[in-house]
């Protein structure tokens, strides 16, 4: 590439998160990076956008140096925003991250990590989701340097129209992981349960918790890759048609009722 590209680098866990820093400063190492994301944690907020309410933004500092636009918004927002109203330019790329936690299988519905790179593929954009698959605090670095490697070659080969790569890194030392497998998305779900409790003031409230249940075997499935200690990159598209089943419910004849 003769020109620096523009990175938006945005997430779900908020502007403080650990994993943002480690992105950011990552992608300064690539092109001019600019940083647009949640004033909070917004995890499993999905693809939500706000509309009932007015976006606010604060320049965020750390130690002093500017560090990024800070948006009272979701993942998907901050996005938007980002291009439409703060850079007020395409970015060569989005990324997304780096999330504290797998989004792998029934996660990539709920991830606001996804989404966010979702939003920038809706916008023409290439881009990537990075995700360490581990909920403990880790250490980005690998992830970091593997998310420069990769970043640098969807700049350079670009991504089809309308597919993002989600991207699972086992939290291990470099020297523990195996490799890189191109991976499909898994059926894994969680057997989920509500902890019903008690607050200081005798009333109920409910906690939702829960086991994921792995469904899969198969080494090209996101979590089982993640599990034998490799990096998953799944390509993954937004378009939720389910094409065998629209050619038999074309055959079903549904009419207007007579
Ligand atoms: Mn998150």
């Amino acid at each position: 590439m003769d020109k620096k590209p523009l990175i938006l680098v945005t997430n779900d866990d908020g502007i403080y998160a650990p994993g943002i820093r480690a992105l950011y400063h990552a992608m300064t190492r690539l092109g001019e990076a600019k940083v647009v994301a949640p004033d909070s944690e917004r995890s499993a907020v999905g693809h939500a956008i706000t509309i009932s309410d007015p976006l606010r933004v604060w320049e965020y500092e750390r130690n002093g140096d500017f560090f990024g636009y800070a948006v009272n918004g979701t993942p998907a927002d901050c996005v938007k925003l980002g291009v439409k109203a703060i850079l007020n330019k395409k970015p060569d790329l989005v990324v997304s991250g780096i999330n504290q936690g797998p989004n792998t299988a029934i996660n990539i519905m709920y991830s606001g990590t996804v989404s966010a790179a979702t939003e920038g593929t809706l916008m023409g954009i290439p881009s990537i989701a990075f995700s360490i698959a581990s909920f403990k605090k880790s250490d980005f670095a690998f992830a970091a340097e593997f998310a420069i490697y990769l970043s640098r070659m969807v700049l350079e080969k670009g991504l089809p129209e309308g597919t993002l790569l989600n991207v699972n890194i086992p939290a291990l030392p470099a020297e523990e992981i195996r490799g890189v497998k191109i991976t499909r998305q898994g059926r894994g779900r969680y057997e989920e349960f509500f902890d019903k409790r008690v607050d200081p003031w005798d009333r109920n409230y409910y906690w939702l918790s829960g086991k994921k249940l792995l469904l899969d075997n198969e080494s090209d499935i996101d979590d089982v890759a993640v599990m034998e200690n490799y990096i998953a990159i799944t390509p993954i598209q937004f378009d939720l048609t389910d094409y065998k089943v629209l050619k038999n419910l074309q055959k079903w004849e549904i009419k207007l009722p007579s």
